[in-house]
């Protein structure tokens, strides 16, 4: 039977200053960005998790270890194309993917249609791609400012098995 697979990706980074801040594949001003091997963009590493556990793959850190230093400073939407690809040469269909992006500040909404555009370059069609930031209401790691942190979904249909 073909069914329908879903995938749950986190991430979280820690902001620090002289970096700066990308979410989604733009740049995003604020005083402060998100430390990481990578960019730091873990709207699009909660995507790419949630991606690969849809088609039941090892998780981002398998596939892109911090170890290698050809992931080393890598844009994130490369890495989450690469997935894209991998995805659809095992013959899975995605069909939507979700996200909450969990952050006290900055205020990320104006955003969002860009974000979108940068991801739809990585392969997702921008009418898939649902992403709604919300504080934490100054609770825990994100209310104190101290990061940011992102929940992703994604469906995905595989066409042969
Ligand atoms: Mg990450």
């Amino acid at each position: 039977m073909q069914g329908l697979r879903i995938g749950i990706g986190y991430d979280s980074h820690r902001f620090t200053e002289g970096r700066k801040l990308i979410l989604g594949g733009i740049e995003i001003p604020f005083s402060k960005g998100l430390l990481g091997h990578s960019d730091g963009d873990c709207l699009s590493h909660a995507i790419i998790d949630s991606l690969l556990g849809a088609a039941g793959m090892p998780n981002i850190g398998q596939l892109f270890p911090d170890t290698d230093s050809q992931w080393k400073d890598a844009k994130s939407t490369e890495l989450l194309k690469y997935v894209v690809n991998e995805l659809n040469k095992k013959g899975f269909r995605l069909l939507w993917i979700d996200s909450v992006i969990i952050a006290e500040e900055p205020r990320l909404n104006p955003y969002i249609p860009a974000m979108k555009k940068a991801l739809s370059e990585a392969g997702i069609p921008e009418e898939i791609i649902n992403i709604k930031p919300k504080t934490n209401e100054g609770m825990g790691f994100t209310g104190r400012k101290e990061g940011i942190a992102v929940i992703a979904t994604s469906l995905v249909q595989p066409q042969k098995e």
